[in-house]
């Protein structure tokens, strides 16, 4: 049917059982598909409390009814739900790489992995001849670079075969830490080598070495004809002409993904005092243009960018050729390494002082090559290193290691420990969350002065913007399901420049809405950045009353084109807002869920320490005058930092007091019998949970 392979796929790896299930139209009325299928699937196989390493923890891996056309940009993520290792509640992370779509293609809405294995296996997902198998891994311990090409060229004999092929890898720091996400790969027929792609939050590659699966290998050869079965292509195509025309007009001059990629970002964010440095205290460097856009596109690979899937016009993921590796098991060598991303840079650049681009991509490399996170892991070092700075940690604690900002070397040693599974990289591979209760029980650190600048919300590390001066982005932050991510709501430029959400109604509002939107592309296998590219044309519509946004508008096209079913923004919304709360429900289930859970770092909300305060202290003295009614004059600094603090905080809590209302949320965070009912997932087991956690 349009859109919809009709079945899932499950496999149970204490016995290599491999089962074939069918999808009803509930559950394809209820929840959609991806996220949605993949929550459901989850909900339904484990018990209240289940650790992420419990043998019934799932590793579910989904397209979506809409991924695999090749008509609209960004059409081929796919999307893994499990319970996470690093925050150990439910963990959603999307990556490119052709998996999901041929994952459809082969014949199945969702991958379901369920057991464990006795030693390292290959699951076989054949789409050509409808075979599943569960095959013994024939390698030796061997890195993402090199696991991923090897297994491509296995599995393809020839360039047909390989160009059909996608797999799902982890690198060797997923066993021994909980921040490793699931490197997807696909063959490059016109460069001849395997390109990688990461879905790296929250630790699913960690989930998959603890099943010993090695590799999952999915083939589809035959791509003649449209495999998604659209159910009106014209409207498909006419979507896609409108964004692309928008694109090739406009990108160059708007965001410059296809010449710059994210890189673009680094510029502006220092200049608007939001890119991380130090541990997020300050929000600029004067270093960071060493960094910015242009010096990577100067590196950038001749032969061109390469997208996630076919006919990505954005393709805004660009590599770097010929990088010599001065470091680790690859020393000497000349490697392709993949540009850093925006949030790698915030991460393991101005967060650690580190602006030498030779070095960020060393570390970009072992990073993926790893599996290692570079938004968790550059957190937890630039963590360790303002714990180092202040006297926390010394030598003797780490190994002999310096853990001084800007030292790239100590940076990569810790993760080549990572890797190894040794020395104090496998207590900084732990995360910012162990780190801050490790240093307290171990090393007798102020418990309230971890918790102010250990960047982490429900033990996810926080992605790279500073928002102490938006109420807005900290909501956005600290709100969303998974942990600290920016991809819910991203809502900076709206709340300070554009002033578009002045009221704490206007900012719920703003963080209902963009949330369930983007919960909508997980739920179809679609990529969010087309949307963030909203050129002046497709938003002229948005400053008509009663229209819809053309942006908006492809959407609705994408998902009547393919499914046959007309929608509008309503139902987006609504479809949404379904596997949203049951994804909050579930982390009720296993012991988050709660108000408690949704609150940052003080850091995140305004100066933690008397040199943040200092810093800006201008500015800071101005808040405290003329928004809190506080006179600044003759106080000191902790004083003001005091005031400044409970004024913060306070406003902090009625905004997700406003943002609970808005959701249909009691005033613990848990969602209404009447928001379920409304929603059609008043199924009994949420009925009782929601009974029973008032
Ligand atoms: Fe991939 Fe970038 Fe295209 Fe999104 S816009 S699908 S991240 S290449």
């Amino acid at each position: 049917e349009h859109g919809y392979a009709n079945r899932t796929l499950y496999i149970n790896l204490d016995n290599s059982f491999v089962q074939s299930k069918p999808v009803a139209q509930k559950m394809k009325d209820l929840f959609t598909g991806g996220r949605g299928f993949a929550m459901w699937l989850l909900w339904n196989a484990v018990a209240d409390g289940t650790a992420w390493d419990d043998p019934s923890n799932e590793l579910i891996i989904t397209g979506g009814p809409i991924g695999g056309i090749t008509a609209y940009p960004g059409s081929g993520k796919a999307t893994v739900v499990t319970i996470s290792p690093l925050t150990h509640a439910i963990i959603d992370s999307n990556g490119g790489g052709y998996f999901g779509p041929y994952l459809k293609f082969a014949g199945w809405d969702a991958l379901e992995i369920q057991g464990k294995a006795d030693k390292d296996v290959i699951i076989f997902i054949d789409g050509d001849n409808g075979r599943v198998t569960v095959e013994e891994a024939p390698l030796e311990p061997v890195d993402t670079h090199l696991v991923n090409r090897m297994i491509t060229e296995i599995y393809g004999k020839n360039d047909r075969e390989r160009r059909g092929i996608s797999v799902v890898s982890a690198g060797q720091a997923a066993e021994h830490i909980p921040m490793c996400g699931l490197n997807i790969s696909y063959w490059d027929a016109r460069r001849q080598e395997v390109r990688i792609k990461q879905a790296a939050r929250g630790g699913a590659g960690s989930v998959l070495r603890d099943k010993k699966i090695k590799a999952i290998v999915v083939r589809f050869t035959d791509m003649g004809g449209d495999a998604n079965g659209c159910a009106k292509p014209e409207l498909v195509r006419k979507a896609g002409a409108r964004i692309n025309s928008e694109l090739t007009r406009f990108d160059a001059s708007q965001n410059d993904m296809r010449g710059t990629g994210t890189p673009y970002l680094v510029e502006i964010m220092n200049r608007f005092d939001l890119l991380p440095c130090k541990n997020f205290r300050f929000g600029a460097d004067p270093d960071a243009l060493k960094v910015a856009g242009e010096v990577w596109k100067a590196m950038y690979d001749r032969r061109g960018p390469d997208g996630c899937w076919y006919g990505c016009t954005m393709a805004c993921a660009h590599g770097v050729p010929g990088v010599k590796l001065r470091t680790g098991p690859y020393q000497g060598e000349c490697v392709f390494v993949d540009g850093p991303e925006y949030e790698t840079l915030g991460a393991l650049s101005s967060n650690l002082s580190i602006f030498d681009p030779q070095n960020l991509l060393e570390l970009n490399f072992y990073c993926d090559t790893y599996g290692i996170d570079t938004i968790s892991v550059g957190d937890s070092i630039a963590f360790a290193m303002e714990c180092y700075e202040i006297g926390i940690l010394n030598p003797e604690m780490t190994g002999g290691m310096e853990l001084t900002w800007g030292n790239a070397d100590v940076a990569l040693e810790l993760l080549h420990q990572m890797a190894r599974g040794e020395g104090f990289g496998l207590i900084v591979g732990q995360g910012v969350r162990f780190m801050k209760k490790y240093f307290v029980e171990k090393y007798g650190a102020d418990p309230a002065l971890m918790q102010d600048i250990g960047m982490e919300i429900k033990g996810m590390e926080i992605s790279e913007y500073m928002s102490k001066e938006s109420l807005a982005q900290q909501g956005g932050y600290a709100l969303a399901s998974k942990g600290a991510q920016h991809d819910e709501a991203w809502l900076t430029f709206m709340e300070l420049v554009h002033k578009q959400i002045p009221t704490f109604e206007t900012k719920a509002e703003a963080l209902h809405y963009f949330p369930m939107w983007r919960t909508w592309f997980s739920l179809h296998g679609l990529c969010k950045l087309p949307w963030n590219d909203i050129t002046p044309e497709s938003n002229k519509t948005a400053r008509e009353p009663g229209k819809v946004p053309e942006h908006v508008e492809n959407y609705t096209w994408l998902y009547e084109g393919v499914t046959g079913k007309p929608t509008n923004i309503d139902e987006i919304i609504l479809a949404s807002e379904r596997v949203y709360n049951l994804q909050r429900l579930f982390n009720l289930r296993l012991g988050y869920g709660t108000r408690q859970w949704d609150y940052p770092p003080y850091r995140l909300m305004g100066p933690a320490t008397v040199a943040e305060y200092e810093s800006r202290a201008e500015r800071y003295d101005g808040q405290l005058k003329e928004v809190v009614g506080y006179d600044p004059t003759g106080r000191t600094t902790e004083e003001k930092m005091a005031a400044l603090r409970e004024y913060k905080e306070k406003q902090y809590d009625l905004l997700i007091d406003a943002v609970y209302q808005r959701r249909g949320w009691s005033k613990n965070g848990i969602p209404t019998l009447d928001t379920v009912r409304r929603l059609g997932i008043d199924f009994p087991d949420v009925v009782a949970l929601i009974a029973k956690n008032y």
